[in-house]
Order: C-alpha cells, then structure tokens, then sequence
C-alpha cells in the first residue's frame, strides 16, 4: 500500500508513518513543521519507500499530486495543543478547517480513502461519560478561545461526513482522545511529557486547576493499531469512531504514579488555570471515551497499562537515567 500522511512528522503521524514503513508499506509524508519536527522522522529516512516533502497542506498542487500517487490518505495535519489553541487561535482555525478541506477536495476526485483524525474536544463540556460516539456535542461560547478548536474540528467532521453522504467519497473520521508516548513533545503544554520530564529533572510537577480533572491515556502505539484495523474494514466507512483508553485517572493521581515510577522526590505545586493558559479557561472535568463502537468495528482494545506508558515516556526523555532505573527496579524485583 502507498499512503499519503499529512502531519507525518508530528508525534502520532510518525509513530504511523514507522508501523507503515516496518510492515512494509510506502510513505509519503507532507509536513510543514509547525508543530512536527524532523527529529521525528530521522530515523526513518533510512527506508527507501519512505518520501517526505516538507511544505504545508495548503501547497494545493503537491498535495494533488501525492493524493493522486496514494491508496489511502491519512489526514492527521492540524493544529494541536490547548496552549497553541489559545495562543494561535487564527492559525487553528484556519489550518484545520482549510486542511481537511482540501485534502477531500483532492482525494474526491479519485474517490481515494481518507482517515480524518478529530479529537474528543469536541464533546466538550458534556458530562455524561463515557461519551458514546451519537452523544450532543456541548461548547462553551465563541467568546472563549479554546472552544475554536473544538468547533473547526466539529465543522471538519461535518464536511467529511457530507463528502461521503453527498459525494460517496469514503471517509473514516476518528476521535482521538489523550494519546501519548515517546516524541511527544511538552512544548505545546500537553501533560504527560511535561509532568514526567519535571519528575525526572526533580523540578515541582505542574498540576492545574484542583488536579481532579481526569482523562484517559493511550499508548500511540495502539492508536495507530486502531487506526489501521479501522481503515482496513469498509464497516468503518462513513462512521465516526473513538480511538482511546477508557482507563481513567485524576491529573493529581497521574502525577503520584508519575513520581513513584520515576522515583522522583519532585513536589507537586498547583497552579490556577487563569495563570496556566489564560483568565476565564475552562477545562473538562472528565473526558472517557465508549469504546463500543471501536470494539465492534475494530475487533480491538488498547493494551498498554498506565505505568508501561509512563516507563516509555521516561525513557525517551532520559534514555539513561531511566535504564539505570529500570535495571535497579528489576534487580529489586528479583530480590523480593
Ligand atoms: N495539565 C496539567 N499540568 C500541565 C499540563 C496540563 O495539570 O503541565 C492538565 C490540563 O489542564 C488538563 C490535563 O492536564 O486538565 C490534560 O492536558 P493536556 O493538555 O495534556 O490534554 P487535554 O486533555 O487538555 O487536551
């Protein structure tokens, strides 16, 4: 298979782009490295059948060009990162909404396959988890900068959703929730690199607001074992899907399972959300997903326990210290 990856240098886009590559596929990947990174991919430049062309999703032409080349186009370029959101609401919006657009606009004529990453954002304040795929979507008012995110991916899953009604252009759109792993970066404020990095520098973990607010982590890796049992299947075509764990724990609890993994002596401090992203923020106090409809179509679950995760972040962020840490764990272990 030829698959096209826009986003292919972002964290869950080369994590994709590699499983691809190992089972024996070729790559083409177009990124403009906003939030990507080369650092990403490096090791992947290797692979002959792996071709990247650094440009943004709205060079029109390339993008034709490759979606023309391709079997299947996954759509995983966008803006990401609550911060970056509040930040750059503009370039949110606009890269969003206009990406997928033309990536349809592109894959339509040739009906080729297109995956479209959403985000559980956009069940935003509803409260009635886990959230079932039909559930109402619930917004805060435009007003608050952080809903834009939430609505231009409602709005992307509108248009995929009325390509394949209207046109028969198949489409998969998934909900991504909190998926993490090594190469995530912390600098767009997501929290597991960020808390473990503190663990693991001894600085004070960041926890925001109460730390009651809970979500639910996914291992990248199987994310994208789901993203690829649903594009195999023509059940999936049309349909929105969850992709997540629906193993849920505090920010407060992350943050203790994250210091006795690492044993880091790092203290825990609080921080308002006013100060950590801006006045008037609102944050999800929960966010489960159902994971019905994924098991249905994808005969699969996510597999990798919280603190396997933890263990992989730490070790992609201090190859090191954590080998040392895991040999002293194992020898401690075996001794018991
Ligand atoms: N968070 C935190 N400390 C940090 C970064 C994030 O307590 O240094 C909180 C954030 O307010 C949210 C949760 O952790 O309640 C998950 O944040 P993230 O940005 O990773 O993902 P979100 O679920 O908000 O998209």
């Amino acid at each position: 298979m030829r698959a096209l990856i826009t986003g292919g240098a972002g964290f869950i886009g080369s994590h994709l782009a590699e499983r691809l590559l190992l089972r024996g596929d070729e790559v083409l990947l177009m990124d403009d490295l906003s939030t990507g990174s080369m650092e990403n991919i490096r090791h992947l430049k290797k692979f002959e059948r792996m071709h990247y062309f650094l440009e943004p999703i709205e060079n029109r032409q390339l993008l034709t060009e490759l979606v023309d080349e391709a079997d299947v186009i996954f759509h995983l370029a966008a803006a990401v990162g609550v911060r970056l959101i509040v930040e750059s609401p503009v370039r949110t919006i606009e890269t969003n909404v206009n990406g997928t657009q033309l990536v349809l606009e592109a894959a339509c004529k040739k009906r080729k396959l297109v995956f479209t990453a959403s985000t559980s954002e956009v069940y935003g304040k509803n409260i009635n988890v886990p959230f079932h795929e039909d559930a109402d979507l619930v917004l805060g008012p435009t007003t608050k900068g952080r809903w834009s995110y939430a609505a231009s991916k409602a709005l992307d899953e509108f248009l995929a959703l009325s390509y394949w009604k209207e046109k028969r252009q198949p489409v998969v759109v998934a909900r991504l929730f909190n998926t993490v792993g090594p190469r995530q970066t912390g600098r767009y404020g997501m929290v597991m690199p960020t808390l473990v990095g503190q663990a693991l520098e001894g600085t004070p973990l960041t926890v925001y607001g109460t730390g009651k607010q809970s979500r639910c982590f996914c291992d990248v890796r199987d994310t994208v074992e789901a993203i690829l049992r649903l594009i195999a299947t023509d059940r999936a075509v049309g349909e929105v899907v969850n992709i997540g764990s629906d193993f849920e724990v505090t920010i407060e609890g992350l943050a203790d399972v994250i210091r006795s993994r690492t044993q880091s002596s790092s203290p825990v401090t609080y921080i308002p959300y006013d100060q950590a992203y801006e006045p008037g923020f609102e944050d999800m106090l929960r966010r489960v997903p159902s994971l019905e409809k994924l098991e249905k179509l994808a005969n699969f679950r996510p597999q990798t326990t919280l603190p396997e995760i933890i263990d992989r972040v730490a070790e992609h962020l201090d190859p090191k210290r954590n080998r040392d840490f895991v040999r002293t764990r194992q020898a401690a272990t075996a001794a018991d």
